[in-house]
């Protein structure tokens, strides 16, 4: 089970130093790994704060080459060196800002993996498509062309793109669907099987709901991870999912 926090571009060195020290005096559960993703200027910052805590540190995306002339943009070898053990790919919020289309998520993907990082890969659809009824085809597409052929070990995270940050969230059975949709493809297409987190409103009271999904295996926790009690909140239901 994976609890990702995505900061977004939000905090900084005063808030992560309040929120360190709340982390600091949690008692943490060893077989859930929880992994925050703050901006990437502050990573090394939060990582000397809670390096002895079982947290990762993520980024919220990187670049498809390693190293050259590519000013402003964040190399995956880079984000290793500095401890990083995943990272997001493929944001609804960067595919529609930064004009990322699934051929270059799919590129930063294989970059990701070759640089020992574990991708979690963002897909998600519009109102419209939801609405329309042709989610699942949505979907379908966005991992055959985002997710390289061969992999090992990365994440898909179904963050439909009308619940991220709008309070609404999919029904139970919507997210199953979704979610066992999901592995079905990545099972006949990739003759791969993939572990598949949801994100989007998730919040300490929808947690528990989302989580009884059994295809769920984990969140992505935007809005609710900027506040260390609904962090933790959302931490300690997904803790009770697990006995
Ligand atoms: C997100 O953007 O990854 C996200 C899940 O946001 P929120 O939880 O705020 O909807």
């Amino acid at each position: 089970m994976l609890i990702a926090a995505n900061w977004k571009m939000n905090l900084g060195k005063s808030e992560i130093d309040q929120f360190s020290k709340i982390l600091q005096s949690n008692e943490f559960h060893d077989s859930l790994d929880i992994c925050i993703f703050p901006p990437s200027v502050y990573i090394n910052y939060l990582n000397t704060r809670i390096e002895n805590l079982p947290i990762s540190i993520g980024a919220q995306n990187c670049y498809h080459e390693f190293s050259g002339a590519f000013t402003g943009e964040v190399s995956p070898t880079s984000l290793k060196d500095i401890g990083c053990k995943y990272v997001l790919v493929g944001h609804s919020e960067r595919r529609v800002n930064n004009n990322e289309n699934n051929l270059y998520v799919q590129k930063c993907t294989s970059a990701a993996i070759k640089a020992n990082l574990i991708p979690i890969v963002c897909v998600g659809e519009t109102l419209k498509d939801r609405v329309s009824g042709t989610a699942l085809d949505f979907i379908e597409n966005q991992l055959i062309e985002s997710i390289p052929s061969s992999f090992e070990n990365i994440f898909v995270a179904y963050e439909p793109i009308w619940s991220i940050g709008t309070g609404k969230i999919p029904s139970s059975s919507e997210i199953k669907e979704m979610h066992k949709h999901i592995k079905q493809v990545i099972s006949s297409k990739f003759n791969n099987s993939i572990k598949v987190i949801y994100g989007g409103s998730v919040n300490p009271s929808n947690v528990s709901d989302i989580l009884n999904v059994n295809e769920v295996d984990g969140v992505l926790i935007g809005g609710a991870s900027l506040n260390p009690k609904d962090f933790l909140a959302i931490y300690h239901s997904t803790v009770k999912h697990l006995d």
